[in-house]
């Protein structure tokens, strides 16, 4: 690395991601099982919405904390579901909203609990604070194992990090395992960081939001997976108005605002009802779970749009991976997400028939 690089940028690496690209980019046309984002368009009233934001003039910076008609809705819209968030401020995606948390929070040595598999960005964003991820093992079930959670808190931990529905895993964490969560987090004063991208991408029971039941609680969510937004970069971040006081003084000297066009285009967003989307999205964890569970050691995913699977034979997860490939299949190590490497992510978040594809293909290297 060039020595004008700060030494933080050492503390990260892209190469788990890199390398998989890097063998996919030799495939012409691949069936692709490693996407993480939705496989259907934004809703033609929001391509609408932008293009009449840009044609009314909304061009301009907005306030840092984002626009107050969007701010008001998505309290409402939390108040509906019982969370009462203090302050809500809107970001660049959750991404804006982790890299703000965390450099609010996090000091060089401090500890944040992380459930694993996590979804990659944690680690790397607490690494370049200077925190240190201290993962906690959710194999085989991916549920929450709280008396690890409580085993892991030292008096250096600062935060845990919540994903449900959680990416790669599919796991929902029930209402029950939240309110143990919730527990240990008050007996040691703990803040929950609870990312909630996916709590609409739910097939089983009601999602529920740790923020119902616990206070001290960040509650991150956004746009981009529930209505296919990703690339607009819209998210939301609510909790205690002394965090968020922190991160919207901290947006102002780096994000300076979420887009605003895709602000105003995210007020018609709310009002697009996504169940059939859902629905779509049940039926195609129902075909890639019943295309696989006798070839595979896989667990039936309740939420998100991926399934963790076990790699068969004892291969690693780089060596199933390569074989995939090599059968014009793309999936992703598991390494990417977890301190293990026995398992592969795929996503089912793609046409019907890409998914039967995959699952021939995923048969026939099962080993079965
Ligand atoms: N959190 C999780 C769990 C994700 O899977 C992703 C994207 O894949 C993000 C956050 C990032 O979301 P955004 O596009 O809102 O930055």
């Amino acid at each position: 690395m060039n020595s004008a690089i700060a030494d933080r940028m050492s503390l990260i690496d892209s190469s788990g991601i890199r390398k998989v690209f890097a063998l996919a980019s030799k495939l012409k046309d691949p069936v692709n099982l490693s996407i993480g984002q939705p496989h259907f368009d934004v809703s033609e009233e929001v391509k609408k919405t932008a293009i009449q934001a840009i044609q009314n003039g909304l061009n301009k910076y907005t306030l840092t904390q984002g626009i107050p008609e969007l701010r008001e809705k998505i309290k409402v819209q939390q108040e509906k579901k019982n969370i009462s968030l203090e302050e809500i401020m809107i970001t660049s995606g959750v991404s804006g909203g982790l890299m703000l948390a965390f450099m609010c929070l996090i000091n060089p040595g401090d500890e944040v609990i992380v459930p694993d598999p996590y979804f990659v960005m944690y680690k790397h964003l607490i690494k370049v604070m200077g925190g240190i991820p201290v993962f906690v093992d959710t194999y085989p079930s991916f549920d929450i194992p709280i008396d690890k959670v409580e085993q892991a808190i030292s008096k250096k931990t600062k935060i845990i990090v919540i994903n449900s529905p959680c990416n790669p895993t599919g796991a929902v964490y029930s209402k029950d395992q939240l309110k143990n969560l919730a527990d240990i987090a008050a007996k040691h004063n703990i803040l929950i960081i609870s990312d909630e991208i996916y709590n609409e991408f739910i097939y089983e029971e009601e999602s529920v939001s740790i923020a119902e039941i616990y206070e001290n609680t960040l509650v991150l969510n956004g746009f981009s997976k529930t209505y296919a937004m990703t690339g607009w970069r819209l998210g939301w971040a609510g909790g205690p108005k002394w965090l968020l006081d922190e991160m919207i003084k901290l947006q102002q000297y780096t994000f300076v605002c979420a887009p605003s066009i895709v602000q105003y285009s995210g007020l018609k967003a709310m009002d697009y009802n996504v169940a059939h989307l859902i629905d779509s999205y049940k039926e195609k964890r129902d075909i890639m779970y019943n295309g696989l569970k006798d070839y595979f050691d896989i667990l039936k995913p309740e939420g998100a749009f991926y399934m963790f699977v076990k790699t068969p034979d004892g291969l690693t997860d780089e060596e199933f991976v390569g074989k995939a490939i090599d059968n014009n299949l793309l999936i992703i190590p598991g390494n990417v997400f977890s301190e293990k490497k026995t398992h592969f992510r795929l996503c089912y978040a793609a046409e019907n028939e890409v998914l039967y594809k995959g699952i021939e293909i995923l048969q026939n290297l099962s080993g079965k």
